[in-house]
């Protein structure tokens, strides 16, 4: 699908910036401004006023977005769940099923299962690494299929290979949510996805100062999810458009460093005698490695690592002193949660263990400090267990 000669690193500078520099500035200046001078619009979707997301930080990130994902076009939303949210209530209307793997983002997960029955809107959830159970679930009425390309905080990777063939072949819509990768690493895209999705606060962003979110894909899908967005109102505030510009032209520097520090922290923890077991789809050890060997051009900055004394993990998160303990991923900074009291502590704790979340378990988002800076925080924390 992708045309233009450049490596993704000169499309995160370059690509869809305005063609003429206003007053020369070398930066596209921030537009806060809630309306715009303009002749008579040909429809409602064409006005010129902000909720609608035409001004030029929304546009100017619309073309970039597309040129990285090697789509067709984008739309920016005011968060990761707005962009979720949005695309599925465009494209599903009640009577509608749609399949989703079984281990989504908690937000996404509840929208599907608490949310969208109220709108007539089903789901079957299906584990994303035996696509011969979809075909059990497939109904009259199923038009969608859903998943996310590194699961929270395990980091399983579905058989995505099947799941575009699954899809193609009974002419379902698919969505990936490429948060965790993010274009740098995988372009869902070209793999034979329809529509990518993001939270823009993770590594797009990249510096956890705004929440933002984006669609990315066909022409022909992003327009309907575009024009919802205008009634559901989840627009993109123009500074936060500024902001996200700005974090994006540093996407594939920031995402190479944390992709080798990963891998450094993951082949770390993995050797230390305190440390029971590490997920990084990096490492040999993980399940899908071969798959994200051939998929992925590196495997992110997120791993997750069981204590071999899972009671002492509450007291390991306190000992360091480089790692904030918060939630959420893809800034400069290292953050760690423990998931069963974050972002699983609603599931009942047996419900935990059979998803392989123990009372131990600890979520790394590698920033970019020096990897051996941080290595070094953790041998120190981990030593005086
Ligand atoms: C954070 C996150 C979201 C939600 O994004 P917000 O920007 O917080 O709304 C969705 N999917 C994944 C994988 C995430 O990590």
């Amino acid at each position: 699908m992708k045309t233009d000669p450049h490596q993704i690193q000169t499309d995160l500078i370059h690509a869809g910036e305005v063609e003429e520099r206003i007053e020369g500035a070398v930066v596209l200046p921030l537009f806060q401004s809630a309306t715009y001078a303009s002749d008579e619009a040909s429809s409602y979707d064409e006005i010129r006023y902000l909720r609608l997301n035409n001004s030029p930080n929304h546009r100017v990130l619309h073309r970039k977005l597309a040129a990285v994902a090697g789509g067709e076009d984008a739309v920016v939303t005011a968060s990761g769940m707005a962009a979720i949210s949005t695309a599925l209530l465009a494209l599903l209307k009640s009577g509608d099923h749609l399949l989703a793997q079984d281990c989504l983002y908690g937000g996404t997960h509840t929208f599907l299962t608490e949310q969208a029955p109220d709108l007539g809107i089903t789901c079957d959830l299906v584990p994303g690494d035996d696509i011969a159970s979809w075909e059990q679930a497939l109904r009259p009425t199923t038009r969608l299929v859903y998943v996310e390309t590194m699961s929270n905080p395990l980091l399983g990777v579905p058989d995505l290979e099947a799941v575009v063939r699954f899809a193609r072949e009974r002419q379902l819509i698919s969505i990936i949510d490429n948060t965790f990768a993010s274009p740098v690493n995988y372009r869902p895209l070209e793999h034979g996805f329809d529509l990518e999705v993001h939270s823009a606060t993770k590594y797009l962003n990249g510096h956890s100062d705004i929440v933002a979110g984006c669609v990315i894909g066909q022409r022909e899908l992003i327009r309907p999810i575009a024009r919802q967005l205008n009634y559901l109102g989840g627009t993109l505030d123009p500074h936060a458009c500024f902001l996200l510009h700005r974090g994006m032209k540093t996407l594939a520097l920031r995402v190479r460093e944390q992709n080798a520090t990963g891998q450094r922290l993951a082949e770390f923890l993995e050797a230390h005698p305190a440390v029971d077991r590490v997920d990084y789809p990096g490492l040999p050890s993980h399940p899908q490695h071969d798959l994200a060997e051939r998929l992925f051009a590196g495997c992110g900055g997120v791993l997750s690592f069981d204590l071999v004394a899972p009671e002492a993990a509450p007291g390991l998160l306190g000992r360091l002193s480089l790692a904030v303990s918060a939630p959420s991923l893809g800034g400069v900074e290292t953050l760690v949660t423990r998931p069963a009291a974050t972002s699983h502590a609603g599931l009942e704790p047996e419900e935990r263990g059979r998803m392989g979340i123990g009372d131990g378990l600890i979520r790394v988002a590698v920033g970019i400090e020096a990897a051996e800076d941080l290595c070094a925080d953790f041998e120190g924390a981990l030593q005086s267990l």
